[in-house]
């Protein structure tokens, strides 16, 4: 991903939660059984697996590694910049496209997180919290996860897609589609609401996707071919096909909660395509495949 290095970034809409303090891990390579249970919120809504569990100590505002990120030439110097970028281009299109926008915060984590939904260990993957509205992304789940774990090339545009789903989930929530969604109850499948509002998130991260670089003001200063190859990847990688084929050694799509790498791949297209989240109603849509 290329950055625009005069650009300013907004270091407040990202902290580093747990930052400095890094918490008892459940292993990731331990074999099928963890896989799959981390698969089950993975990129998700669902807080019901976060526990409520003893909250961390409050963060030390000194070890924060992101209130020094006031440009786009800090990424280049100081790697954990880039998420002050990503979130802030992610936001500032919101802003511009929703007149709804509600700007939250990206709170960063290593081991657990207080949360609005209950305190949440790494092991949960990254999330959005409807209660408090807050993003919230583990530290080690790109190179632990998203490229050894599940095998996605990674880089930037892989994370970024990554954290722009979670804030199409945002929108989905002030939208009044999401507790619509979770209103229908906790059927899985592939034409349930749950894997609808997924691959309404993966749309929305498209369309953001689209615009990322339009704005003049953005950090973020071209998305290139290889970009979108890497996002389609991570997208690939986290469809419920693959995650359950390389867990379980076969595929039911019964208890599908996020779509098929195919229709991950097909509703991000859908909003990079059009660069109109409008385009994204994957609730009216018959066939999502
Ligand atoms: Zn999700």
């Amino acid at each position: 991903m290329q950055y625009n290095e005069n650009a300013k970034l907004d270091p407040s809409q990202v902290s580093g939660g747990g930052g400095g303090r890094r918490g008892t891990r459940i292993a990731l390579g331990g074999g099928a059984g963890v896989l799959v249970v981390l698969v089950a919120v993975l990129l998700g809504v669902d807080p019901t697996l976060l526990t409520g569990g003893v909250a961390p100590s409050a963060q030390d505002a000194t070890t924060d590694p992101y209130a020094q990120c006031t440009s786009g030439a800090d990424i280049s110097q100081n790697r954990d910049c880039r998420f002050v970028a990503y979130t802030n281009s992610i936001q500032a299109y919101w802003a511009k496209t929703y007149s709804g926008y509600q700007q939250t915060q990206t709170t960063i984590f290593s081991g657990q997180v207080a949360t609005g939904c209950g305190t949440a260990t790494a092991a949960v993957g990254p999330f959005y919290c409807p209660a408090d509205k807050v993003v919230y992304l583990d530290d080690s789940f790109f190179d632990d996860m998203l490229t050894a774990e599940l095998g996605a090339k990674g880089g930037d545009a892989a994370e970024a897609y990554v954290l722009a789903h979670e804030y199409g989930h945002h929108i989905s929530d002030l939208t009044g589609t999401l507790a619509k969604a979770q209103a229908s109850g906790n059927r899985t499948g592939p034409t349930s609401a749950q894997v609808r509002l997924e691959l309404q998130a993966d749309c929305y991260a498209g369309a953001w996707l689209a615009n990322a670089a339009a704005d003049p003001n953005s950090p973020i200063k071209q998305i290139t071919s290889d970009d979108l190859d890497r996002a389609v990847n991570a997208a690939l990688a986290v469809g419920d096909d693959r995650i359950q084929l390389k867990s379980t050694g076969s595929v039911s799509p019964e208890s599908w909660t996020h779509g098929s790498a195919a229709m991950r791949k097909k509703w991000l297209a859908v909003g990079f395509n059009s660069g109109d989240p409008s385009t994204c109603n994957t609730f009216a849509a018959g066939a999502l495949g």
